[in-house]
Order: structure tokens, then C-alpha cells, then sequence
């Protein structure tokens, strides 16, 4: 999966992650709070990584009648949504992002905007096994996580290249 286009159709991704979510629960009889259910809405809004803090103020700024999200329900959502399958931590935005894969994500690395925090997963096994090689000869056991790459999307790169 690449960086979605600003314009593109939100609503569809929308409605197979939230479709995901219920079926990822169902398979696992979890039920789901209404925390973790307002958590993946902010998450899911677009396709960028949220800080525990931005989604505690997106939640309030589109529900201002629910008693404000405490961070701590904040992250005891996100691990529900992450165990489940359908949001990923970014390490290196200390954020959460959305899982859109089709079904069980694949993605070995996650590509995040430096500018807007955009976020895209990426599907490189071969990267990544070169990586667990050249680390494993040095004796290290890193953790499981996915490989973060920061740098510019490509909106943001077409704004830099037409400014300058
Ligand atoms: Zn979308
Ligand atoms: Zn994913
Ligand atoms: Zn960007």
C-alpha cells in the first residue's frame, strides 16, 4: 500500500477497517468498548499517525457532548485496536496509526511523513529480512516491531519542489 492522493474515496476505507474491527473481535469473542470504538474513529480519519493527545482532542472536538477520553482509556484502547490487529504503534511519532491491509497485515515497514505525519505501510520482505540478518549477526534480539521510515510524502514533496 502507497500513500493515498489527498482526494481519493475516505469513506471506502473507512467502512472495510471498521468492517475488520468487528469481524477481527468476533473471531476472538472480544467485545468491544465504546472507548476502543471512539479511539479507532479519530484514528481512522485519516491516514496519519495520532499522538495519544491528538486523539483525546479530535474525540472531544467531534463528540463535545461525551465526557472527555482520559489518556489512560486512550491507551488501553489503542492496545485492544492493536492486539486485534487493526492499528499499529509508530514508534517514532510516539502515535497510533490505522491498519488498512485487506486482511492480516503483511506490511513490514511504515513510511511517516515528517511534515504532515502522513503514513503508508510497505510490503518489503526482502528489506527486512536483510535487516533481521545484519542484525542478528551481532548477536541483538530486537523486538518485534515494524521498520519506520521517516521522510517526506510525496504531497508534501511537490509543495517543496513548487516553493522553491
Ligand atoms: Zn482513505
Ligand atoms: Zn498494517
Ligand atoms: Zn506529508
Amino acid at each position: 500500500m502507497t500513500f493515498h492522493p489527498a482526494k481519493h474515496r475516505h469513506t471506502a476505507c473507512l467502512s472495510s477497517a471498521k468492517n475488520r474491527l468487528i469481524a477481527r473481535a468476533e473471531q476472538r469473542s472480544r467485545r468491544l468498548g465504546v472507548n476502543d470504538k471512539r479511539v479507532f474513529e479519530v484514528l481512522l480519519s485519516e491516514h496519519r499517525s495520532f499522538s495519544a493527545y491528538e486523539v483525546v482532542a479530535q474525540d472531544a472536538d467531534a463528540e463535545p457532548t461525551n465526557k472527555r477520553l482520559q489518556a489512560n482509556q486512550v491507551y488501553r484502547a489503542v492496545e485492544t485496536l492493536i492486539e486485534l490487529g487493526v492499528a499499529h504503534r509508530v514508534e517514532s511519532k510516539n502515535g497510533y496509526m490505522a491498519c488498512h491491509a485487506p486482511d492480516t497485515c503483511s506490511a513490514h515497514q511504515i513510511l511517516i511523513c515528517n511534515s504532515c505525519d502522513q503514513v503508508a505501510e510497505l510490503e518489503h520482505s526482502k528489506l527486512d529480512a536483510t535487516i533481521q540478518k545484519s542484525v542478528k549477526e551481532t548477536g541483538f534480539i530486537p523486538e518485534p516491531h515494524k521498520l519506520e521510515l521517516l521522510g517526506l510524502c510525496p504531497n508534501c514533496a511537490d509543495e517543496q519542489t513548487t516553493k522553491n
